[in-house]
């Protein structure tokens, strides 16, 4: 408690180093770390500038990893065939002979709506109206993307049967003709759930190793996330780490629409191997364990920022460049692009959450009688984040900016122990329980299968390598 309460900023924001290197490394740091929410294919680009060729390598898996999502409607049949159970309507919307005048299929393009759609199959604006009209769901059949297939079965007098649309690998609707109008459904697919093992060995990113073992960038953050606790991937990465894992995929008729959970994985890190199975316990719950039962989860992440890079390291003297002095900088700085989201490190209890002198938009966390965090330089605070409040492991608490004292968008991070500062990356973190005993052999039936199961492939894998 006493340390907060004392004057403000005796530390640093921004720092020699980090001022010759910040340009650089934030303009680095933008093309790299988009914000977590900015899924697919854009966030893996320059991800390896240091490697041209390589990343030019990838352009076509990553094709056609994007090319996934955006499957040819047309195989609506492959909806049809799994769907579950009340699917009587199935059997009217697979495709007839292609010469069939009486079915016809519109692909939406550039600058349609679904009047210019129904004009291009013969169908008026009396049946336009009569099927929006139909019921509140029909609605939605105006929101047309460009590309999206339409499938429409008329009757022999040019009249509007049905209509079918699928709107991705695992959901399509349609709208039949019925006594009173028109009757709208809407479908969801039941994906085959498979597992797959993967095996990579790092060269220079996470990322491209990731997705040259075919993971996307969903199942790399759960990867990462899993071994967050031990590994931070923003300082810790060398080339020849190696990681391989056994995930769920999700298939519908032989091709692969999604990812699930990770099952088992391990993760070797500058020469240590972390193992990870995915367990859930009796009452429900799932979460991740060495594969000996040890808990993965521990009472603080190693990184509060996501990918985030370090502008400078912990260090005891330094000039400070606003302040021309030479402090301590007891504190790691994490310098990655203004917006990003911090993460509360710990449970626990907000001490502060405002303005605190040169750290300009502060949070501290009290965690239990001897932890404290604090995060300093925010753009600003996340909702509900206030003095006095409670924060959850993880939980997003504010987002990378510069105010106070410092030159560029960084985050400024101090871990206390009992009052003291200490440098994050090198503590060693409290563990959280083990597997209860009463559930260690229930694990180790899981756990033991999956470990072999790794090996197995690995080998496999290895031997078929060196036939080439
Ligand atoms: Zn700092």
């Amino acid at each position: 408690m006493t340390s907060t309460t004392k004057a403000p900023p005796l530390y640093p924001k921004s720092h020699i180093l980090a001022a010759s290197g910040v340009a650089a490394l934030l303009s680095l740091a933008l093309l790299v770390f988009p914000s977590r929410e900015v899924e697919a294919k854009k966030t893996y680009l320059n991800l390896e500038l240091d490697n041209g060729a390589e990343y030019a390598e990838q352009q076509d898996g990553l094709e056609s990893a994007a090319s996934l999502t955006r499957q040819s409607p047309f195989a609506s049949t492959a909806v049809t065939d799994t769907s579950t159970s009340d699917e009587s309507q199935a059997a009217q919307v697979a495709p007839p002979p292609e010469s069939d005048p009486l079915h016809r299929i519109v692909s939406v393009e550039n600058g349609d709506t679904l009047s210019t759609v129904f004009a291009k199959v013969g169908l008026s604006a009396t049946t336009l109206h009569t099927v929006l009209n139909s019921s509140k769901e029909a609605k939605q059949l105006t929101r047309l993307k460009v590309g999206q297939a339409l499938e429409f079965k008329l009757s022999a007098d040019g009249q509007l049967e049905s209509l079918h649309s699928k709107l991705s690998d695992l959901e399509s609707i349609a709208l039949t003709k019925s006594d009173n109008g028109f009757s709208f459904k809407r479908k969801l697919v039941k994906p085959e759930v498979q597992t797959s093992y993967s095996h990579g060995v790092i060269k220079s990113s996470l990322f491209l190793s990731a997705k040259r073992a075919g993971l996307s960038h969903s199942l790399t953050m759960d990867l990462a996330n899993v071994f967050g606790y031990d590994i931070d991937f923003a300082m810790d990465i060398r080339e020849g780490d190696e990681f391989e894992l056994i995930y769920e995929k999700k298939v519908v008729d032989g091709k692969q629409v999604g990812t699930g959970n990770i099952l088992s994985a391990r993760f070797t890190n500058r020469g240590k191997t972390y193992t990870a199975v995915r367990y859930t316990n009796k009452q429900g719950n799932s979460s991740y364990y060495s594969a000996n039962g040890e808990s993965m989860r521990k009472a603080f992440i190693r990184t509060p920022v996501d990918f985030a890079r370090i502008s400078s390291r912990f260090s005891t003297g330094r000039r400070h460049p606003v302040l021309n002095k030479i402090r301590a900088h007891k504190g790691v700085d994490y310098a990655a692009p203004r917006g990003t989201p911090i993460k509360a490190a710990g449970d626990g209890r907000i001490v502060l959450a405002g303005r605190h002198g040169g750290y300009g938009n502060a949070v501290i966390i009290q965690h239990g009688q001897r932890y404290r965090t604090l995060y300093a330089h925010m753009n600003g605070f996340a909702k509900g984040i206030r003095s006095g409040g409670n924060v959850k492991q993880g939980q997003i608490i504010g987002y990378i900016g510069t105010t106070g004292l410092s030159t560029g968008p960084h985050l400024h991070y101090e871990f206390q122990v009992n009052g003291v500062h200490v440098d994050p990356l090198s503590q060693k973190l409290p563990m959280a329980d083990p597997i209860a005993s009463s559930e260690k052999a229930r694990f180790m039936q899981l756990s033991k299968p999956l470990m072999a199961q790794m090996d197995k492939e690995k080998s496999t894998m290895l031997a078929l390598n060196n036939q080439r």
